[in-house]
């Protein structure tokens, strides 16, 4: 089956099951600070799936481009990739497990569908604990459809449960869909731990909404949201042993054996990342993306670069990735139109970076072979810190992880400001006034929610060694008492000198903890906590100050209108 072909069959079948068909939505989201890139097919669909109406209607399907830089560690092994396309369908608030999980079995092994082996699936359901019981319904729908009773895994929400968007919100059991890839007959009992059962669906039923004391109560609207993995699936039905083998990968691994004249088998790894990486990077620049120090820029950055040294690495002399795009073109061309429409764009910026990185990178290598401090490669010679903490790895080097994270946070910080051409003196002298700053933000955003209430949340925010900028949701203009009650609120804590503390903690954690901020990452994800006394308490990057004693007096000094409902303060520490 070719992929194209698989995409028509996933999509026409549920319009047959009166589904609506919807375009893939960008991958780099609107209007959403929370993520840097789409990462489900679920997530341009958030507002529908909380209650929204959808102009298609209550039942919808799409095929959506999907990027996920918290795979990276694990692109080159058989299943994961950075760029991938997630099949879906969901039900807003229309059919439930039922219909759910009847379609999926369906679809996956009847001969007019995909007719895979049933012999070869396996499925997991949600055991239940103390927040809510075990997912019987699906048990028994995958039960009366077949399944043996050894092929149903019963996992705990660490596997199976989708997590509230927040502290508070719509959440609740998912099912997925195993296939066996190994070359022996599918073991009658599904172990989980075999990496050879390999998940290609997941079915997710939001069905509770988590209340602010903890509780999950039953949800009015239940949605369904299913994700399938095209790369993954294409693989299994021709028979293929990975995702590299299929056609959606082939052509480009063999345009990389021409380019290094080595062959793939012998270099696996530098092949798939190489493939992998220029693929997410040609995706990324197709809609207009550059390479820069900060934010999605700089993960692309990071994935050419990485893709480049990859390169060096089988001794590919000359500038290689634009060489790629013609296959990626070839694959995707009657799929993705903007790819051809923006050829130009692409080849421009691959040669670009490429050229870039090159002229650097021997040079760096050159002198960390001398034994500079490896931090030297990132600040001096732009090198992704996942090529450092690769070369330090390969000389045995121990790399002083919490110094280097510190720093490199520092970097990124002050190089988002001085990439928007903030500064006016050199960045040394003006760095810590930054930082200051920016802890300074976190007071503001604290003591806004006390004076106009918990819907304030931000929405950005922009510093540089002169004023911060900061960005909220409120629908009024702020009183002048209201401004003058901040300021006092921020000064007063300013007085108690209060300490900064920072704690990393895995997202769930840090949600019970009432840490505000973005959520949207993966259930699982560790993020950091900044908190500020018992005053603030937020998820963030850093850097920031130690103590704010050392703050100044804060001072607002413009506080105006961004847009319909979102305001923006402008202040000062004097
Ligand atoms: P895994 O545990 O294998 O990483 P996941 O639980 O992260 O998968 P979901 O978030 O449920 O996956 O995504 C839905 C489907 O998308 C998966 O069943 C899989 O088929 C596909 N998928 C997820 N991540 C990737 C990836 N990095 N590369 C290719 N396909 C993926
Ligand atoms: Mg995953």
């Amino acid at each position: 089956m070719t992929h194209q072909e698989l995409r028509e069959k996933y999509l026409s079948f549920f319009e047959a099951q009166r589904h609506k068909r919807i375009p893939s939505a960008s991958l780099l989201p609107e209007n959403d600070a929370t993520v840097l890139f789409t990462t489900a097919g679920m997530h341009p669909l958030v507002p529908f799936l909380l209650g929204e109406k959808h102009p298609a209607g209550n039942r919808l399907t799409s095929c959506q481009k999907c990027v996920r830089t918290g795979d990276i560690e694990e692109v080159s092994d058989a299943f994961h990739l950075t760029f991938f396309e997630m099949l879906g369908n969901w039900s807003l608030g229309d059919y439930f497990k039922k219909e759910a999980i009847e379609w999926s079995w369906e679809f996956l092994t009847d001969k007019k569908w995909l007719g895979l082996d049933k012999e070869k699936l396996a499925v997991s359901v949600f055991s239940g604990d103390s927040d809510a019981p075990f997912d019987e319904e699906s048990y028994n729908f995958w039960r009366g459809l077949g399944v043996a009773e050894k092929r149903i895994a019963k996992l705990p929400k660490k596997n199976n449960w989708w997590g509230p968007a927040g502290t508070t919100g719509p959440c609740g059991p998912d099912t997925e869909m195993f296939y066996w890839t190994g070359d022996e007959k599918a073991p009658e009992i599904f172990d989980t731990d075999d990496v050879r059962w390999v998940e290609i669906w997941n079915d997710v039923f939001m069905q509770y909404n988590k209340t602010i004391d903890g509780n999950f109560e039953s949800l009015k609207q239940k949605n369904v949201d299913t994700g399938m993995g095209l790369e993954r699936v294409l693989a299994v039905l021709n028979d293929k042993k990975d995702v590299y083998e299929t056609e959606l990968f082939a052509p480009i691994i063999k345009e990389i054996e021409k380019l290094s004249g080595k062959n793939y088998k012998d270099y696996q790894k530098e092949f798939r990342i190489i493939a992998d990486h220029i693929k997410a990077a040609i995706f990324m620049l197709a809609e207009k993306l550059e390479p820069s120090n900060v934010g999605r820029g700089y993960v692309l950055r990071r994935l050419i670069r990485r893709a480049v040294r990859y390169g060096k690495l089988l001794n590919i002399q000359e500038s290689f990735a634009h060489k790629l795009i013609a296959s990626v073109l070839d694959i995707y061309k009657d799929v993705y139109p903007e790819l051809k429409e923006n050829k130009d764009f692409i080849e421009e910026q691959l040669v670009r970076e490429e050229e870039k990185f090159g002229k650097t990178l021997e040079k760096g290598l050159r002198e960390f072979e001398r034994g500079i401090d490896p931090f030297i490669l990132f600040t001096t010679y732009g090198f992704p810190i996942e090529i450092i903490e690769e070369l330090a790895k390969e000389k045995g080097m121990v790399i002083d992880k919490d110094k280097f994270q510190k720093e490199f946070e520092r970097h990124q910080e002050l190089s988002r400001t001085a990439s928007a051409g903030m500064f006016k003196g050199g960045l040394a002298d003006n760095s810590e006034q930054v930082v200051k700053y920016h802890t300074t933000t976190h007071l503001l955003h604290a003591a806004l929610r006390q004076v106009l209430g918990q819907e304030v949340g931000q929405k950005g925010s922009n510093l540089n060694s002169e004023r911060l900028r900061f960005d909220f949701s409120y629908n009024q203009k702020m009183t002048p008492e209201q401004i003058k009650q901040v300021e006092d609120i921020v000064n007063e804590k300013i007085q108690e000198k209060l300490s900064v503390k920072m704690e990393e903690m895995n997202l769930g954690e840090a949600k019970n903890s009432g840490a505000i901020g973005l959520f949207a990452e993966k259930y699982g994800d560790k993020v950091k906590v900044y908190s500020i006394g018992d005053f603030s308490k937020e998820i963030c990057g850093g850097p920031h100050v130690e103590n704010i004693g050392i703050l100044g007096r804060f001072k607002i000094i413009k506080e105006e209108a961004v847009s319909a409902g979102i305001r923006r303060i402008k202040a000062i520490l004097e």
